[in-house]
């Protein structure tokens, strides 16, 4: 008989050997904190209310599962989008901030911090706490408020406050750093919002239960839409993985499911120029989590580089590790060409420009193989305006 495999966090936070909580004794009361009170804030009937409502007029939901005729017809298949581009500020990051800062409020917490990359985690926290009147504080690399100055005024346009990261290579993981340094500081009032599926235990399974909205979504309207009630596939990019973790959640146990999931390999997996951490990654921690991560000899994590930035990470989410150790998910990657390939064709195909990001899961449908009564669900996490100058500087328009 054959032991029915766990795919989610247990009390430790472990995914199999990966996750749990890795963090200076300084954090300990504030992890703990929430620890203690996160699942049952989620499952309290006050907690949903509040955030299906919100999901609902706020955010847009539910949002549509598009069958892609032209698409289709192409690739001899059945392909659906999870439309989570159309979600107000244009991505899935949306659903998980607003979740957690309802969380938040129930702590009883009246300011939230974040560390953003590109900004559009800060963008989606700010949002989220400009809607709640929660005070808001984005740390960012000082190189990265430079090359993104749009998200930047957007953040503080929403009445954010961004603070600069000037150690180090003042880039994402200086940031991280400067949050982490705030949250020692101001335990009591402040809320730590994560942006992924990434961090320490509970941060992981939080986000993944936030997220968990799209697989939900996705079941129902397969149902509705095929004589099925389960997709053949489903497909979705992962950075940190958070939009991955939702579009799985509920299928994770279903075998019949078969889950794949596309890392950006840049200018090639073996370029030096990558952000395919299950490709190259070994051990480690980062963020306070235990999982694959790209790393020199010495240990030192490798600086990542992908055309995507919501995609250029050095780390993964463990829960992510654990899937792929056990075979329940299927790794590709997508270099930064076949992902602009693939951006091209979808929006010549059915009149939708996606994500950059959202371009490597469609950039998937190129390496594999599909029969022709099967159906094939992708994610596809966000919309591409944010993404025009690189379209038009690589396309030439
Ligand atoms: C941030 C982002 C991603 C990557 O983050 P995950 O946590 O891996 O989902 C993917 N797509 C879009 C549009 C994003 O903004």
């Amino acid at each position: 008989m054959t032991e029915k495999k766990n795919y989610h966090a247990d009390k430790n936070g472990m995914y199999g050997r990966f996750g749990g909580a890795y963090i200076p004794e300084m954090l300990y009361p504030n992890i703990e904190n929430l620890k203690s009170v996160y699942k049952d804030i989620i499952q309290s009937d006050a907690f949903q209310k509040q955030y299906k409502s919100l999901l609902k007029d706020y955010v847009g939901r539910p949002s549509p599962l598009y069958f892609a005729t032209r698409l289709s017809e192409k690739y001899g298949t059945n392909i659906y989008l999870k439309r989570e581009d159309l979600n107000h500020t244009g991505a899935h990051k949306i659903n998980n901030t607003v979740g957690q800062i309802l969380i938040a409020k129930h702590m009883g917490k009246k300011r939230i911090i974040a560390e953003t990359g590109a900004g559009q985690h800060g963008v989606a926290t700010a949002t989220a706490c400009a809607l709640m009147g929660m005070q808001c504080v984005v740390y960012m690399g000082e190189v990265d408020i430079q090359r993104q100055a749009p998200n930047v005024a957007r953040m503080k346009m929403l009445g954010a406050e961004v603070i600069a990261a000037t150690s180090g290579s003042r880039t994402l993981k200086d940031a991280t750093n400067e949050a982490l340094r705030d949250w020692i500081c101001n335990p009591e009032d402040t809320f730590y919002l994560i942006g992924s599926v990434v961090g320490p235990h509970p941060y992981p399974d939080m986000v993944a239960c936030l997220q968990a909205v799209i697989s939900e979504e996705i079941k129902q309207q397969i149902k509705e839409k095929t004589d099925k009630d389960y997709p053949d596939y489903v497909i979705a990019c992962v950075g940190g993985g958070s939009n991955a973790a939702g579009s799985f959640y509920h299928f994770l146990d279903d075998e019949r499911v078969k889950l794949v999931a596309v890392e950006a390999s840049g200018m090639g997996v073996d370029s030096g120029e990558t952000a395919a951490t299950i490709a190259l990654g070994d051990l480690g921690i980062i963020h306070g989590s235990l999982t694959y991560l790209m790393q020199s000899d010495d240990g030192q994590i490798t600086e990542p580089y992908s055309i995507s930035a919501g995609l250029d990470y050095p780390g993964i989410g463990p829960q992510h590790a654990h899937l792929f150790d056990t075979n329940r998910a299927q790794f590709l990657s997508a270099t930064d060409q076949e992902a602009l390939d693939a951006a091209l064709q979808l929006t010549q195909l059915e009149g939708i420009i996606p994500a950059l990001e959202s371009a490597h899961a469609l950039a998937a449908l190129d390496k594999m193989n599909f029969d022709k009564n099967e159906s094939v669900v992708i994610t596809l996490s966000g919309r591409g305006d944010k993404d025009m100058a690189t379209y038009m500087d690589r396309f030439g328009f």
